[in-house]
């Protein structure tokens, strides 16, 4: 496995390669687990040459605190990656990256960008379309691959290449989860063992919001959300929607025509944990 810090041998090699083989991407921040690896091994089967990135984005943190405090386990990710089969690691830092200006692009990605994740984390996607876009450049993949633990990332990502008319195929990728049903998540590791414990209740509340979605009005199942989290002593909601996955629009009525989702952002004390379930 080749492991790259810097840009321009990233190029050269993509460029050596580009005439013959298919590549296939996965961008990370590190802190790798299985979710990750899933993310690998399915660009591995549909690509002849996988290429990983692994960048914490300082441009998409609006919470210093958050970006200090994001898990950094190089040495684990790179073992797991090798076993992966993953041909070959990206890791820049952040100057070559921004040309020494670490700032983001804005972005109008058709209001995509306002919705839940938007609302609570601001400037988060501006930072995501920046990086995702200065890396897509660099890597010139294919096909990438995004998992839908970030579902509103996924579709944004979609936006981004199509406003920008970016030859690269987008593939979403089911949301890989531990037996008890938690999201995997770099952020599960900073838990402690009671709230480990308890945050499969998020889990837990979207599948039976699903079964009450046959039956019940969103906005009736949100305050049953609502209610269920305030008996939840080490889990705080933030946000819990069911929206339309085009555009990300909350719903009020069951529109069978669509696909829905519910979106959930969950604290346990400062570690911020994300999922969705389709519909
Ligand atoms: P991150 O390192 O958190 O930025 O994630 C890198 C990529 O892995 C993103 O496309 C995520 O959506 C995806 N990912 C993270 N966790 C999971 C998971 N549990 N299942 C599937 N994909 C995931």
């Amino acid at each position: 496995m080749l492991v790259y810090t810097k840009i321009k041998s990233v190029e050269q090699k993509i460029k050596s390669l580009k005439k013959e083989a298919s590549i296939g991407f996965v961008p990370t921040m590190g802190a790798l687990h299985q979710g990750h690896i899933s993310l690998i091994d399915i660009a591995k089967k549909e690509n002849d040459f996988v290429v990983a990135s692994i960048f914490v984005n300082p441009t998409q943190f609006d919470n210093l605190e958050d970006l200090t405090n994001y898990p950094k386990t190089i040495d684990k990710d790179l073992t797991l990656l090798k076993s992966s089969k993953c041909d070959l690691v990206f890791m820049p830092i952040a100057e070559g990256i921004y040309n020494n200006n670490v700032q983001s692009q804005h972005f109008d990605f058709d209001g995509l960008e306002f919705e839940m994740e938007g609302k609570f984390r601001k400037g988060h996607f501006n930072g995501v379309g920046t990086i995702v876009k200065r890396l897509f450049e660099i890597v010139k993949p294919n096909k990438a691959y995004f998992g839908e633990k970030d579902f509103q990332q996924l579709q944004i990502i979609r936006k981004l290449v199509d406003k920008y008319k970016i030859p690269i195929e987008i593939i979403g990728c089911e949301i890989f989860r531990e037996k008890d049903g938690l999201a995997m998540s770099s952020r599960n590791s900073r838990l402690t063992k009671e709230q480990r414990n308890a945050a499969p209740f998020i889990y837990n509340t979207l599948k039976q919001a699903k079964v009450k979605f046959g039956t019940k009005n969103a906005l009736e199942i949100k305050k049953w959300v609502e209610d269920e989290f305030k008996k939840q002593p080490l889990l705080t909601l933030e946000y819990f929607e069911i929206a339309e996955e085009e555009t990300l629009q909350s719903i009020k009525k069951h529109d069978l025509n669509k696909k829905h989702r519910a979106f959930i952002a969950v604290f346990a004390d400062k570690i911020r944990l994300i999922d969705n379930i389709s519909l």
